[in-house]
C-alpha cells in the first residue's frame, strides 16, 4: 500500500503526463504559488526579447510615471505597494501599451509580475465610456480567474467605472442578454459559449484578448481547440498577449497558433545551485532510528526552521506525530488537503507559527520557504522507478546564487539502496556529501 500511494504522490514528477491528475496538479500548484506568494520574487537574469520588427526601438521604463498611465490607474498601483516595474514589466509595459496594439508572448516563473502587468494594459485599453465588453481573458481554471479578477479589483479600485464579470460555469445569464461590463475573464469553455451560443459578448468589439497561464491552459483537454475558437471570432487589430511560466515545445507552438506576429519577452529562471549548502548524510537502519537521529539533531544544533520530507503521506503523518510528542510544534501538509488548507498551513509555518514543516514532495514542489535554513530529507526523493531524483534534491536544498543564504542539508539513509541512491546523488552534482554521527554534532557548527 505504501509504495501505491508512493507512487500516487509522486504523480506531478515531469515524465507523467497528460493524465489528469498531473492537470489538476498543475492548476493546483499555479494556485497555490498565487495563495502564498506576496511579493516578487528575485532575479538577477536579464530578460530576453525577440521584436517583430527588430528595427523599431525598445522602450524599457524604469518607473510607473513613464508610463503616462491613467491617474486613477497610477494611485491604483502604487495603492498595492508597487514602487517601480519589476524586471518585465520594464520591457512588456511599454510594449502592451504601445499604441497601435502589440501582440506579446512572454515567459517568466511564477511570481515575476506577469499578471499584474497584463492587468494594467487591460485597465489602460478599456473605454469605461462604453457599456460592452473590450477586453477579454481567459485562465485554466474558476480558482485561478477568480485571483486574477481580484487583482483587477485591486488595480481598478480607483476606477469603478470599470466592471469586471465572470464567465464561469455557473453563472447562469438570462437568454439574449448583451453584456455591458468592459472586462470578462474565465474559463475557454463558458468564454467560447457567451462569444458564439449565448452571444452575450461581441467578439468583433475585442480590443485585448489575454491568455493566461498557457502551460497549464494546454495540459487539460479541450481548453487548446476552445482558446483558438475564441481568437478565431476577435478582429485582426484586437491585441492577442499571452502568458506562460514554462515553455517547452507544446506551449511554444501553442503559442504562435494564437498570437500573430508577436513581440516575445523571456525571462530565465534564476539557477538553484548546491554551493552554499553544506550537505550531511546519517547512517540509520530503521525509520524509528531515523527519527531518534533526528531528535538528537535537534538536541546538538540549534535549528531556526526545518522543512522535512517525506516519500508518503503516511510516514509523514507518523512522524509528525512523534515530532509533537516531543513537543515540536509541527506544521503538517499532505496530499489531501485543498489547496487552499494547504496555502494556509504554508503561511503559517512562513510566518514562524510553526518551527518545523513535515511534507511529502508533491505538496511542496515549487514552493519557496526562503528562511528555512535546514532541509531533512527523512527519505531521499526517488522517482517512480525508484532512480535517483536529482531534480526535486536540487529543488528542495538547493538556493538560488546571490540570494541564497547558507543552507544544512541533511539526508536519513536506511538502506544498501538507499545508500545508492545518495551515491548516485553526490556523483551526479560532483558535491560531497559528508557523514554526519549525530551522536558527535560539534562539526556542524
Ligand atoms: P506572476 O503573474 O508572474 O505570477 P504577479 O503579477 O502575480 O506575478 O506578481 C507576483 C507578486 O508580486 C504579487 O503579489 C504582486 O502583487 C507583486 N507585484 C507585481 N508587480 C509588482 C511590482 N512592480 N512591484 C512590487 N510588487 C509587485
Amino acid at each position: 500500500v505504501d509504495e501505491q500511494e508512493a507512487a500516487a504522490e509522486s504523480i506531478g514528477n515531469l515524465q507523467i503526463k497528460d493524465t489528469p491528475a498531473e492537470n489538476d496538479n498543475k492548476s493546483a500548484q499555479s494556485l497555490l504559488n498565487k495563495l502564498i506568494r506576496s511579493n516578487l520574487v528575485n532575479t538577477t537574469n536579464q530578460v530576453e526579447v525577440l521584436q517583430k520588427d527588430p528595427s523599431s526601438p525598445l522602450y524599457s521604463v524604469r518607473s510607473f510615471e513613464e508610463l503616462h498611465l491613467k491617474p486613477q490607474l497610477l494611485r491604483g498601483v502604487y495603492g498595492m505597494g508597487f514602487n517601480r516595474p519589476s524586471k518585465i514589466q520594464e520591457t512588456a509595459l511599454p510594449m502592451m501599451l504601445a499604441e497601435p496594439a502589440q501582440n506579446l508572448i512572454a515567459q517568466s516563473q511564477s511570481g515575476t509580475g506577469k499578471t499584474a502587468a497584463f492587468v494594467l494594459a487591460m485597465l489602460s485599453h478599456v473605454d469605461p465610456n462604453l457599456n460592452h465588453p473590450q477586453c477579454l481573458c481567459v485562465s485554466p481554471t474558476y480558482e485561478l480567474a477568480l485571483q486574477t479578477g481580484k487583482v483587477i479589483e485591486q488595480m481598478g479600485k480607483h476606477y469603478p467605472e470599470v466592471k469586471l464579470v465572470y464567465a464561469i460555469r455557473g453563472n447562469k445569464l438570462p437568454r439574449g442578454m448583451k453584456l455591458e461590463e468592459q472586462i470578462v475573464i474565465g474559463t475557454p469553455g463558458t468564454m467560447l459559449d457567451w462569444c458564439s451560443k449565448f452571444r452575450f459578448i461581441d467578439p468583433k468589439k475585442i480590443k485585448v484578448f489575454v491568455l493566461d497561464e498557457a502551460d497549464v491552459m494546454i495540459a487539460t483537454q479541450g481548453h487548446q481547440d476552445q482558446s483558438i475558437r475564441i481568437q478565431r471570432m476577435l478582429p485582426k487589430n484586437c491585441q492577442m498577449l499571452l502568458f506562460s511560466a514554462t515553455f517547452e515545445e507544446s506551449v511554444w507552438s501553442f503559442a504562435q497558433r494564437i498570437v500573430p506576429e508577436p513581440n516575445i519577452i523571456k525571462l530565465k529562471r534564476e539557477e538553484e545551485t548546491l554551493d552554499t549548502i553544506k550537505q550531511y548524510y546519517v547512517l540509520c537502519n530503521s525509520k524509528e532510528e531515523k527519527f531518534q537521529a533526528l531528535c538528537n539533531i535537534y538536541g546538538g544544533i540549534t535549528i531556526a526552521q526545518a522543512m522535512i520530507f517525506c516519500h508518503t503521506r503516511k510516514t509523514a503523518g507518523w512522524l509528525a506525530g512523534e515530532l509533537s510528542r516531543e513537543g515540536h510544534q509541527v506544521a503538517l501538509l499532505s496530499g489531501e488537503m485543498q489547496v487552499e488548507q494547504r496555502a494556509a498551513v504554508i503561511e503559517r509555518f512562513r510566518d514562524g507559527k510553526e518551527k518545523v514543516l513535515v511534507t511529502t514532495n508533491v505538496c511542496a514542489r515549487g514552493i519557496d520557504v526562503e528562511q528555512v535554513s535546514v532541509v531533512i530529507n527523512f527519505d531521499l526523493p526517488v522517482d517512480r522507478e525508484g532512480n535517483p531524483d536529482n531534480e526535486t534534491y536540487l529543488h528542495r536544498i538547493g538556493r538560488t546564487g546571490r540570494f541564497g543564504k547558507r543552507g544544512l542539508a541533511i539526508n536519513m539513509v536506511d538502506s544498501k539502496m538507499s545508500m545508492n541512491i545518495l551515491n548516485r546523488i553526490q556523483d551526479h552534482f560532483n558535491k560531497k556529501i559528508e557523514k554526519l554521527d549525530t551522536d558527535d554534532l560539534d562539526e556542524i557548527e
